[in-house]
């Protein structure tokens, strides 16, 4: 860090995207100061799901358990069912286990499940509270809440970030060699430096299509009331209140999401009426109490034309924005903050070369309308889906209309809720730090994860003869596999590294699994678990080497 500078890097924004790149950065020695302009975090439960590529890098930082301990009591079943209104039919169910049985059940999968750890539902406000705790425990990392970013100027070797607190006082100017705004939808980073979202806004549906309205609410009678078994997420299909509903702590707490009709404003809402459209899904009498209210729109695929401009870079929300379907936006902003940490901690240690930094918009660019895209196709399937006119109805076309509505989301919960495909499946090929050795990645497909060592995409997963996982067995930065029984030397590879001042653990792994598995006797991963490179020979270790860190 030169003298001139508060800190290496200044983050703007301490929602997901910002906490994680705190902690990446922090973890590698890295001097962050984050900015977030809340003096106290929000309470409304937004994002609910965290794909299991997520939950893996929280195992990488060792809080996967933290995660997986949070929202939900641990037998909690984390069903999605659908009814017509909560007390009356049930049409279908996606049954999903619960936390303690989610630890368990992945050491037993294969194929698309073949992985470290499996998706958890909890809410974003649980999840953030361990991000934030754990990046207030790294020394490197000065978190300031209360200080709104006001204006962030590149000076060409480094950065300005002026800053106020959000309650009022004095101005002060922050320095920094690089800077990155993860301050959400409206980023006034991205704003200040000119880009706008493209993609498609104001999508019109039946549902997951308009403006939101959302209350956070208690009641501790509500699963006595309700007729059926728990759930994680409770869906409603009728004609006059869709919503969903999603369970925050499993005792008391909820959330409820329904569209609000194009002439109604939310401001004009009252809490009666709130509760009154609660009651029109849940149709039976019930105490609840409003804790908060939100309201978002649902509609957005939207992805910022640029995510970087010279030392000032943009991550999360800032640069895409999904309707909630599919579980993406969060999640997606994670793994911006993945990609970009460990690239900016190579580039001020000095290892990372020229290309690097720009690689991170050519891979999450790619990324983000990929998400967003398989997002879409979510809302379309449920929100285009018009419930019909009998659905409610006693007798035989009532009875027939709930069998073929159950059907479809039967088939649409699979769809969206079932998805190795999107979180595993994600790929950097068209990265200039990605070395190709000519062989053609699976198709992308949302539900099915076909595990490829092909170079670019997440590191093929399996259990060691230890009970490990082979991610635990991975260094912190670059890891390079020796596969199988003979493996060639790495001595080439070491001493490259050695030569650019680039951490590189070599670990063997024994065994023919591994070595059919990633299809070469070789495999180079990087810091977030991707494949860089594989091969039978270490003859081309310093051009590697040099391609993969951006200096070719
Ligand atoms: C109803 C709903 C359900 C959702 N469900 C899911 C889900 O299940 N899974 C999923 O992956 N995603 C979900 N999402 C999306 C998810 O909530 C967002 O994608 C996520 O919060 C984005 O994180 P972020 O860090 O990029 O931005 P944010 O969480 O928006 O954080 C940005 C932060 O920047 C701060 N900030 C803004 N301006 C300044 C400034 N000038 N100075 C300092 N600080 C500033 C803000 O206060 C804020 O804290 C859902 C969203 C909604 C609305």
């Amino acid at each position: 860090m030169n003298e001139h500078q508060d800190s290496s890097v200044i983050i703007v924004g301490g929602g997901p995207c910002g906490l994680m790149l705190a902690i990446e950065l922090g973890r590698r020695g890295t001097s962050t100061i984050l900015l977030e302009e809340r003096a106290t975090p929000s309470r409304f439960p937004s994002a609910n799901a965290t794909q299991a590529r997520t939950m893996e890098h929280y195992r990488r930082l060792g809080i996967a358990e933290k995660v997986r301990a949070e929202g939900l009591p641990p037998d909690y079943p984390t069903d999605i069912a659908y009814f017509t209104r909560y007390t009356k039919h049930e049409l279908a169910r996606f049954g999903l286990p619960s936390a303690r049985a989610a630890r368990e059940i992945v050491k037993t999968l294969l194929g698309s499940w073949s992985a470290a750890e499996l998706p958890h539902r909890v809410s974003q406000i649980y999840v953030e509270d361990v991000l934030r705790a754990e990046a207030a425990a790294i020394p490197q990392v000065t978190l300031r809440p209360g200080w709104r970013m006001v204006a962030i100027r590149d000076t060409g070797d480094g950065v300005e970030v002026d800053a106020e607190p959000s309650l009022g006082g004095g101005r002060v100017t922050l320095r920094a060699a690089y800077a990155v705004g993860a301050d959400g939808g409206s980023s006034p980073t991205r704003k200040s430096l000119g880009y706008n979202y493209f993609g498609e806004r104001g999508v019109v549906r039946d549902f997951m299509g308009g403006r939101m309205f959302a209350i956070h609410f208690r009641s501790p009678a509500l699963y006595g009331v309700l007729p059926h078994p728990r759930a994680w997420m409770y869906w409603t299909v009728n004609r006059d209140r869709r919503a969903f509903m999603a369970a925050v702590n499993g005792i008391d707490q909820f959330t409820f999401h329904t569209q609000l009709k194009p002439d109604q404003r939310p401001e004009d809402i009252s809490d009666a009426q709130a509760k009154a459209m609660f009651h029109e899904a849940f149709a039976a009498p019930l105490d609840i109490e409003i804790i908060g209210r939100s309201t978002w729109n649902a509609g957005y695929t939207l992805v910022a034309d640029k995510f970087q401009r010279g030392r000032i870079f943009l991550g999360g929300d800032a640069v895409h924005l999904f309707t909630p379907t599919g579980g993406l936006g969060y999640n997606t902003a994670v793994e911006d903050a993945v990609n970009l940490g460990w690239k900016l901690a190579a580039v001020l240690k000095g290892w990372g070369g020229p290309a690097l930094l720009d690689s991170y918009e050519t891979e999450r660019q790619a990324i983000a309308m990929r998400n967003t895209m398989y997002a879409r196709r979510f809302a379309d399937s449920v929100g285009l889906f018009v419930p019909p006119p009998e659905l409610e109805d006693d007798g035989p076309a009532g009875d027939a209309a709930r069998k073929k509505t159950g059907e479809h989301f039967n088939t649409h919960a699979r769809f969206e809720f079932n998805i190795p495909g999107i979180t595993f499946g994600g790929r950097y090929d068209t990265s200039p730090i990605i070395v190709s050795d000519g062989t053609k990645p699976p198709v992308d497909q949302p539900n099915v994860y076909v595990s490829t060592a092909c170079p670019g995409g997440r590191a093929p997963h399996l259990w060691l003869g230890d009970g490990r996982s082979l991610y635990d067995a991975l260094g912190s930065e670059f890891t390079l596999l020796q596969l199988g029984a003979n493996p060639p030397d790495a001595e080439a590879f070491r001493a490259a590294a050695q030569a650019m001042n680039m951490p590189l653990s070599v670990v063997p792994i024994a065994g023919d699994e591994a070595r059919e598995l990633y299809e070469a006797d070789l495999a180079l991963i990087r810091p977030d678990q991707i494949v860089a490179w594989r091969g039978n020979s270490a003859a081309d270790a310093a051009a590697v080497l040099r391609k993969v860190v951006g200096y070719g």
